[in-house]
C-alpha cells in the first residue's frame, strides 16, 4: 500500500469523511492541513480535536490551496468546480475522495469489494448483501453512508474476507483507481444534477463503479441506462454482464419465476439451466423495488461464489433499516406505512407501486424536482392525498394535472404538529383495506431535522390514533 510519510496532504472539509481521513493520514506520518469553508462553533470543536493531535486546520478558508500541498483528499460532497480544485488541477495535483484514500492505503491482504451504487436502494442492498455473505460464514461488513466510516473498516484491525460497499456518485467521482471484484448499478434517475453538471456526468460517475471489475457487472434489465454503462466500462477479461429482472430471467440473468428468485447466471449444476435461490416472501418487505434490491444483492453474492442456501438464509435474516417501508400499525383495517426515506420522486414512485389503494402523505422540500411523472404513474393507486411542507404546491399542481379525480387535502402547514394533522386527515379519508403511506418524495428539512425525525413523527401520530380508536 501507499506510503504517505512526509507527504504534504491537504484535506478539504471537516466532517464525517474529512476527520477520519485527516487522522489516518496523520497517523501514517503525513503532514496534514485541513481546510474548511465554515468557521462555526461545531467546526471549531472539530478543529480543536484535530489540532490536539498536531494537525493544522484552517477554518473559513476552503478556497486557498496551502502552498506545499502535494495531494488533496476531499470530502466527497465538495463540488468539482470549487476554486480549490481549479488551483490544484493547475498545479497538476491529484484529488482523491475518502474511497480513493481507503483504496490506496489498504493492505496487500485487504478484502475484495462488492460495490453497490444507484439512485435509490443502495443502503438496503448493501445490508442485504452483507446478511447473505454472513449466512455463508464469511467475515464481512456493510460499509456505506451510515454508521461506521469506510476508512475505519478498510484500514482497521479487524480482518474481513469480503466487504459490501455502498458508493455514492460523489464518492465514485473522486475514486479514479478503485477496482471492485464485482459491482451493481441499481438504477439511474435524475438526482444531484446540480453537483455533477448533467445527467450524462452523473451516469458516467456511477458507471465508473464497473471499471476494473473482475467477475461480474450487475445491471438492472428494466433500466437500460445501467446496461449501457456496463457496455462502456473498462473491465477485466472474463468479467460478465449479469442482469437482474422482476420478470422471467434470460440466460446470464437473475429474476423471478412463479414467486421464486431464480439464478440463470451462476448455475453450479451443469445439468440445470436455473438455480432456485429463495422465495419472494423471504424478502422483507416483498415490495417490487425491494425484491429488485434482493436480486442485485444475490447477484453480487453469487458472483463471489456464495451458495444458494446462504442467499435464502441471508434474506430471511435481513431486517430493513427504520423508515424504509416500515409497517407501523394497522388501525381499523388500514395499514400505516412509514417510507420517510423516500426523499426523491423515484423512491416515492417505487413505494407507491407497492400498494393498491393508497392515502398518500407527501410534501417537503422538492430540491428542484418535477412531480408530473410520479403522479401520472401513481394516479390510479391513489384514494386521496394529504400534502404538507414547503413545496406541497408543486405536488398539488401535478395532482390537478394528472389525477383531477383524486381528493387532495392541502394542509398548508410546515410546523411539526402538521404530521399529526396529516395522519388524522388520512385516517378520515382511508377505507378498510387501504394503506396510508408516508412517501414524501421530498427532503424533510423544511419541517424536521432529517427523515428519521419525520418518520418518527408519523409513527407517533399513528400511535395516538391507535390509542384513540
Ligand atoms: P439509498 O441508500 O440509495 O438512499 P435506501 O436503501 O436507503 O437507498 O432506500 C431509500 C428509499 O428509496 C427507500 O425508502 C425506498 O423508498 C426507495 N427505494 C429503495 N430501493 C429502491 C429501488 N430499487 N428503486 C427505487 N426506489 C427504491
Amino acid at each position: 500500500s501507499l506510503d504517505v510519510a512526509g507527504l504534504h496532504v491537504t484535506v478539504a472539509g471537516l466532517g464525517v469523511s474529512g476527520i477520519p481521513a485527516a487522522k489516518v493520514l496523520h497517523a501514517r506520518g503525513a503532514n496534514v492541513t485541513v481546510v474548511n469553508d465554515g468557521d462555526d462553533a461545531r467546526a471549531r470543536e472539530q478543529a480543536a480535536e484535530l489540532e490536539a493531535l498536531g494537525i493544522v486546520v484552517r477554518l473559513g478558508d476552503g478556497a486557498t490551496l496551502p502552498e506545499s500541498t502535494e495531494l488533496i483528499v476531499t470530502t466527497p460532497g465538495w463540488k468539482p468546480d470549487k476554486p480549490l480544485f481549479a488551483a490544484a488541477r493547475a498545479a497538476g495535483l491529484e484529488i482523491w475522495g475518502d474511497v480513493e484514500l481507503a483504496w490506496r492505503l489498504r493492505g496487500p491482504d485487504a478484502a475484495p469489494w462488492l460495490a453497490v451504487t444507484g439512485t435509490n436502494g443502495k443502503t438496503t442492498t448493501v445490508q442485504m448483501l452483507a446478511s447473505i455473505l454472513k449466512a455463508a460464514g464469511l467475515r464481512t461488513a456493510a460499509v456505506g453512508n451510515i454508521g461506521v466510516s469506510l476508512l475505519d473498516v478498510v484500514l482497521g484491525d479487524e480482518q474481513y474476507d469480503v466487504l459490501a460497499v455502498e458508493l455514492s456518485s460523489y464518492q465514485l467521482h473522486w475514486a479514479p483507481s478503485l477496482r471492485a471484484h464485482s459491482a451493481a448499478v441499481l438504477n439511474i434517475a435524475p438526482d444531484h444534477l446540480d453537483w455533477h453538471g448533467s445527467m450524462e456526468a452523473y451516469a458516467a460517475d456511477k458507471g465508473h463503479v464497473y471499471d476494473g471489475n473482475r467477475v461480474a457487472c450487475v445491471y438492472n434489465v428494466a433500466d437500460k441506462a445501467t446496461e449501457d454503462l456496463v457496455r462502456e466500462a473498462d473491465v477485466e477479461e472474463g468479467c460478465r454482464a449479469i442482469g437482474f429482472t422482476l420478470g422471467t430471467p434470460a440466460p446470464s440473468q437473475l429474476g423471478i419465476v412463479e414467486g421464486i428468485l431464480v439464478d440463470r447466471a451462476f448455475v453450479e449444476d451443469r445439468h440445470k439451466n436455473a438455480q432456485e435461490l429463495a422465495e419472494v416472501s423471504d424478502v422483507n418487505p416483498p415490495a417490487p423495488h425491494n425484491v429488485a434490491n434482493a436480486l442485485a444483492a444475490a447477484a453480487l453474492a453469487r458472483a463471489y461464489g456464495v451458495p444458494p442456501k446462504a442467499v435464502r438464509d441471508g434474506l430471511r435474516a435481513f431486517t430493513p433499516d427504520a423508515h424504509r417501508i416500515a409497517h407501523v400499525a394497522d388501525v381499523a383495517g388500514v395499514a400505516y406505512v412509514d417510507d420517510s426515506k423516500a426523499t426523491n420522486t423515484h423512491a416515492a414512485e417505487a413505494s407507491l407501486a407497492a400498494y393498491e389503494s393508497i392515502v398518500w402523505i407527501a410534501g417537503g422540500l422538492a430540491k428542484g424536482a418535477a412531480f408530473d411523472e410520479l403522479v401520472a404513474k401513481s394516479a390510479k393507486r391513489l384514494r386521496a392525498a394529504v400534502l404538507i411542507g414547503a413545496d406541497r404546491g408543486l405536488i398539488r399542481e401535478a395532482l390537478a394535472r394528472h389525477a383531477p379525480e383524486v381528493p387532495v387535502v392541502d394542509l398548508d402547514r410546515t410546523d411539526t404538529g402538521a404530521m399529526l394533522a396529516a395522519v388524522q386527515e388520512a385516517r378520515r379519508l382511508a377505507v378498510a383495506g387501504d394503506t396510508v403511506l408516508l412517501a414524501p418524495a421530498c427532503a424533510s428539512m423544511d419541517m424536521f431535522a432529517n427523515y428519521n425525525q419525520r418518520g418518527d413523527a408519523f409513527a407517533e401520530a399513528v400511535r395516538e390514533l391507535g390509542a384513540g380508536a
